[in-house]
């Protein structure tokens, strides 16, 4: 499908929103640390690449930007006005691919979390220490065994 916009500017559209998927990640990675939580970052080896991985206690943490991930009944996920039916088949894509790496690293024992890009601005706090709450469970059940 053509798209209206020239390379260079449809770049600069994609870089502007995926910089800004990479500064909520820098942020919920810097809560987590300051938590004294150790983990990796876009861990290779694990399906998906997830964008911290705590890899001891099968910990898989996504942090997806709203648009990007089309997440449902989102503002921030709105789409573009012109060339609809390229985002729409793109994003619808992006999801159901999200869909099955989810699928499938939880079928691998993982435990996975997704962090919405909308809770992380809005609802910070309260999204990071439930966040934390599960891990910490997940590692004392670790302990235990
Ligand atoms: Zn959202």
């Amino acid at each position: 499908m053509a798209d209206i916009f020239s390379k260079e500017k449809r770049h600069e559209i994609m870089s502007r929103i995926r910089n800004k998927d990479t500064k909520i990640e820098i942020k919920v990675r810097n809560w987590l640390f300051h938590h004294g939580i150790r983990y990796r970052k876009n861990y290779e080896k694990v399906t998906g690449k997830p964008d911290i991985v705590i890899t001891k206690y099968k910990i898989a943490i996504f942090v997806h930007g709203c648009f990007w991930h089309a997440h449902e009944n989102c503002k921030l996920c709105r789409f573009p006005k012109t060339q609809v039916e390229f985002w729409k088949e793109k994003l619808e894509r992006n999801k159901e691919r999200d869909i099955r790496i989810i699928q499938d690293l939880t079928k691998d024992g993982w435990n996975v979390f997704v962090l919405w890009e909308c809770q992380v601005e809005n609802n910070f706090d309260e999204t990071m220490n439930s966040l934390l709450e599960n891990i910490l469970k997940i590692k004392a059940e670790h302990e235990k065994t």
